[in-house]
């Protein structure tokens, strides 16, 4: 759990990588996992692990396997300071305004981190009409306040600057709880199953790839780089099974195991790999489930379609409360999601 907290509370959102990056190369460089690490031009960080094979007899050549997360996480840009010393911000990833009310924030500049509370402009509730009690306000309402006045904003603070909210990691019941659980989880999980490998015939390509949540725009060229036989999207995916959303729609159960996404409204997986995944994990004891998410995307789609059509699967672990700061994963699901991993590439 230090590592998955560790991840969550380093911030690096789309185009803003180098912090989490950086942690990530870092703890598999001290494991020494990989056999070849480099990072692309836009920023994925791509390791090569070498075929291991029991007999130490590795084939002519092996079977190329890409397992792609994502690790860039929803936030902002700075795209103003306005006279008064008040950052306005630009969106990179899908936050729903109805939860950025009140919030404390991260501003990354050049110079060091800077504190901040985040609202939308308007009047508190004791003087504010019914018609503005009643709005749901737009990103472009919010802004920062950092406690200081314009001219020391300015010497500190750059438009593109990036900003992340503050969201805890801890511990709740049976769940653990941060920001950015989606897709620091897919993270976490590459480097646990690699790091419980025994023998492996496959060559694997773990990638940790750039600006998922702007619409997939780095594994589309760590895909073209890697060229892979087979490609494993490492996300996470919602749980809707919480007040208030009927039963069909709930997508996956927390505490049922890493689910086999079936088809988003980006990919359908191959179906020969999820039942190979799923006889794997009947093998070896491990939970899992099937989900299909009917909006929403991620990585494997483009590496699905990358050269000339790669046979792709997507991975993911449950998260209720998902793009929140209060991210929810189930500790059970967080067991099955690497150990599935681990058992699959060892079948290859
Ligand atoms: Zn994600």
């Amino acid at each position: 759990m230090d590592l998955l907290a560790k991840l969550t509370q380093t911030p690096s959102v789309p185009g803003r990588e180098d912090r989490i990056r950086e942690t990530i190369q870092r703890h598999i460089q001290d494991l020494n996992l990989f056999d070849e690490i480099h990072v692309d031009p836009m920023g994925s960080l791509i390791a090569l692990r070498k075929a291991r094979p029991a007999n130490g007899a590795r084939s002519e050549k092996p079977l190329k396997v890409m397992l792609a997360a994502h690790m860039d996480q929803i936030g902002f840009l700075v795209r103003h300071i306005d006279d008064n010393g008040f950052v306005r911000i630009n969106p990179v990833g899908g936050f729903d305004t109805r939860n950025l009310f009140a919030r404390t924030v991260r501003v990354c500049t050049s110079t060091g981190d800077l504190r901040g509370v985040m609202n939308p402009g308007g009047r508190p509730i004791h003087i504010a009409t019914d018609d503005e009690k009643k709005k749901v306000p737009l990103i472009g309402d919010f802004f920062i306040d950092l406690g200081m006045d314009a001219e020391a904003v300015r010497s500190q603070v750059k438009v593109g600057d990036m900003v992340v909210l503050d969201g805890p990691f801890s511990e709740v019941g049976d769940f653990v709880v941060s920001q950015c659980l989606d897709n620091r989880v897919g993270c976490w999980a590459q480097i646990v199953a690699i790091e419980n490998l025994k023998h492996h015939n496959c060559d694997i390509y773990a990638a940790w790839t750039v600006q998922e949540e702007v619409g997939l725009r780095g594994a589309m060229p760590a895909a073209f780089g890697i060229d892979p036989d087979i490609g494993v999207a490492c996300d996470t995916t919602l749980c809707c099974k919480t007040p208030g959303v009927p039963d069909e729609d709930r997508v996956s159960v927390s505490g049922d195991g890493v689910a086999l996404h079936v088809m988003d409204s980006s990919m359908i997986s191959d179906i020969g790999l999820i039942e190979d995944m799923e006889a794997i994990a009947a093998e070896h004891s491990i939970r899992c489930q099937r989900a299909i998410l009917p909006r929403g995307g991620q990585d494997g789609a483009v590496i699905q379609r990358s050269r000339s059509g790669v046979r792709t699967v997507s991975l993911a672990c449950p998260v209720k409360y998902i793009h929140t700061v209060t991210e929810m994963s189930h500790k059970a699901d967080l067991e099955s999601y690497p150990a599935l991993l681990t058992a699959w590439l060892e079948s290859l």
